[in-house]
């Protein structure tokens, strides 16, 4: 069972050898790649990271291809929303974006970011507040910092309605306790890139939090203990993103020589985790985006997979 996903017929297309090369007809590759390979919402992409200056316009093309139908632009700052916001005109359907302060940046925290990231929060196109939360790893800010720029943003969560996009690291019982803090008032949350233990995740599952899982679950050094967590998590509480350009999936089969993930690389990630989890791997695309749905755009129509999804392609600008 363990690299079943291999043996996809959709996943063998979307292989990085295929990436790799511009296809010499998009369109064609576009229509095959309809066929089977499932739609996906990746929940959490930095794709305003200067890694992807050079060729933003193509990584974003590869991940339509790829069946990706919607991308989350995850902010961390004040400038990183504006950026976030700018992106997002070349595409609205299918970019949205996040508003908050990483606690990387709490510590540097000037007032007119804190404005930036209230007054945008509001807006239509931010579907959730962060990404926010606690880092005591690499404790880049003084945790004591973290804790309260953590704490304002729960609150204007609450006051807009919108859930949390939350980051924790090494910071488990001190973010629980915040959160808990915020009692019945506690909005939907999303604890983005959990790498934590059973205990942690039956701590998040009690508080009601969803689950963000990255490539990290490939690794078989670091994501193994998530492999045998996987069956625990609700299947409708289950999130997917792909942190890009960050955690390259340890698995895939002809990894990009420069290291760097991209949104294109998240149906390789779900069809690993479909494979451990016994699913098919429709179904398991069809589940999530359910979930995606429910959890950032709950006041849409739930909408059938569009009948433009794959009719209609990016055009860079
Ligand atoms: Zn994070």
């Amino acid at each position: 069972m363990l690299f079943a996903w291999i043996r996809h017929p959709s996943l063998r297309q979307h292989g990085t050898r295929a990436y790799l090369r511009q296809p010499e007809n998009p369109s064609r590759m576009r229509a095959e790649s309809a066929g089977n390979a499932g739609m996906w919402i990746d929940i959490g992409v930095n794709l305003t990271h200067s890694r992807f200056d050079p060729d933003r316009d193509a990584v974003i093309a590869r991940a339509i291809d790829a069946g990706v139908e919607r991308m989350i632009l995850t902010s961390s700052d004040g400038p990183g929303v504006l950026a976030a916001k700018q992106l997002r005109q070349r595409d609205p359907e299918r970019l949205w974006i996040t508003s908050g302060i990483h606690p990387h940046e709490a510590g540097q925290l000037r007032d007119e970011d804190w404005e930036t990231v209230c007054t945008h929060a509001e807006q239509p196109d931010v579907v959730a507040i962060g990404e926010c939360g606690l880092d005591y790893f690499r404790n880049l800010s003084e945790p004591e910092q973290q804790r309260r720029i953590f704490e304002k943003q729960v609150e204007l969560a609450i006051r807009l309605g919108k859930p949390l996009f939350l980051h924790e690291r090494h910071a488990h019982a001190d973010l629980l306790a915040i959160l808990e803090n915020a009692g019945p008032a506690l909005p939907k949350a999303v604890l983005h890139c959990f790498t934590g233990t059973a205990v942690e995740l039956e701590h998040y599952l009690t508080l009601g939090l969803w689950i963000g899982l990255t490539g990290w679950v490939c690794d078989e050094r670091r994501g193994r203990h998530l492999v045998a967590l996987l069956p625990e998590i609700p299947e409708d509480r289950l999130l997917i993103e792909t942190d890009a350009p960050y955690l390259l999936p340890r698995t895939l089969p002809d990894p990009p020589r420069n290291k760097r993930n991209e949104p294109a690389f998240l149906p390789h990630i779900a069809a690993f985790l479909a494979s451990h989890l016994n699913r098919d791997l429709m179904d398991f695309s069809s589940q999530l985006r359910t979930n995606s749905f429910h959890f950032f755009w709950p006041h849409a129509a739930f909408q059938e997979l569009p009948s433009h999804a794959h009719a209609r392609s990016f055009s860079p600008r």
